[in-house]
């Protein structure tokens, strides 16, 4: 499939969803806005599909007209941006439902799950695989469009620090500077900026890391009740896991985070310098993501959790 077939999709359908995966990022949220955006520029008007919205995020064009609920059955076209497969898709049922279907995404355990599928995934962000894609339809990336997508890239590649960081990565980002993006405002509102009830339940998880396995494997966890006590906000989670993989000798930093009772949704990164491949372990529970920050759901107390993933790590370090 190449970007002509999705260029005529977009121009043939008139109603237009956009979708990412569940508990959004920077990245899924940067992809939608700038899609709905650009689409914008070509006449279209597209509905996007967000349940949780990070405060986070707020100030970025286009957050106040995300839809909470609109008739499943409209859609000529359903667009997923950077969701791996449909079960993490938000918005399942529009997609399921559309006439037509597009995934984009970096993910490397993407399913193909849409009739047209643009993966990358060695793009370091989806909002970079967008970047190339508007310049290629000839959308002008404007400052508006542009700070989404500084958004997706400042956040997926943390600060441009990981090693899915390539030249090209910062051609683009020159180029939205060149646009009039502030690249500095944007990287101190999402990753410089904690929420005190952020720093809370940092504070907790910290004070709770276990080192395991000849201290190779940081643990840690967020139950219900801590997010509960601290009045945790969405996305209030994120950039917990990082503080694990930043010890010295840590080959797989854990972090668990109770999704409903007996059920933790997993984040595991691979500690700095090793070539562990963290979306391998996770594939074994049915997840999947990158090869150094993946992700899964896995049933069981803090300790059967903790069990199961050590026993998987195990194998590999
Ligand atoms: P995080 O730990 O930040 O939630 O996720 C790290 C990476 O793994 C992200 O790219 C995310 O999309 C992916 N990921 C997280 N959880 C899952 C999952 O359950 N399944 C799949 N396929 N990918 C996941
Ligand atoms: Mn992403």
């Amino acid at each position: 499939m190449t970007l002509d077939d999705i260029l005529v999709e977009m121009k043939q359908a008139e109603k237009i969803v956009v979708m990412a995966h569940e508990t959004p990022d920077g990245d899924a949220i940067g992809s939608m806005l700038s899609m709905k955006l650009a689409l914008k520029k070509m006449g279209k008007e597209a509905d996007v599909i967000v349940k949780e919205f990070p405060r986070t995020f707020a100030f970025l064009p286009g957050a106040n007209t995300v839809e909470e609920k609109t008739d499943v059955e409209k859609y000529d076209l359903a667009i997923s941006l950077d969701c791996a497969d449909l079960k993490r898709l938000v918005g399942r049922e529009y997609f399921e439902k559309a006439k037509k279907t597009i995934v984009i995404d970096h993910h490397s355990t993407n399913m193909m799950y849409g009739d047209i599928n643009f993966v990358n995934p060695v793009s370091p962000a989806c909002c970079e695989i967008l970047a190339g894609m508007f310049e290629y339809f000839d959308i002008d990336i404007d400052v508006e469009i542009g700070s989404c997508i500084a958004t997706g890239i400042i956040t997926d590649t943390g600060g441009f620090k990981y090693s899915s960081v390539t030249a090209e990565t910062f051609e683009f980002t020159a180029e939205l500077i060149r646009k009039g993006v502030n690249i500095s405002d944007i990287y101190q509102r999402v990753l410089e900026t904690r929420r005190k009830s952020n720093f809370e339940l940092l504070r907790r998880a910290m004070n709770r890391l276990e080192l395991l396995e000849d201290d190779k494997i940081a643990f840690t966890y967020i139950n219900k009740k801590d997010e509960e006590e601290v009045h945790a906000e969405i996305g209030d989670h994120e950039g917990i896991v990082e503080n694990g993989r930043s010890i010295e000798g840590v080959k797989v930093s854990v972090f668990i985070r109770e999704k409903e009772e007996n059920l933790y949704k997993v984040s595991m990164r691979a500690g700095n310098g090793t070539n562990i491949n963290v979306s391998d372990i996770c594939y074994v529970f049915g997840g999947g993501g990158h090869p150094r920050a993946a992700g899964a759901t896995v049933a069981g107390t803090v300790e059967q959790v903790k069990e199961k993933l050590v026993k998987e790590i195990k194998k590999v370090i």
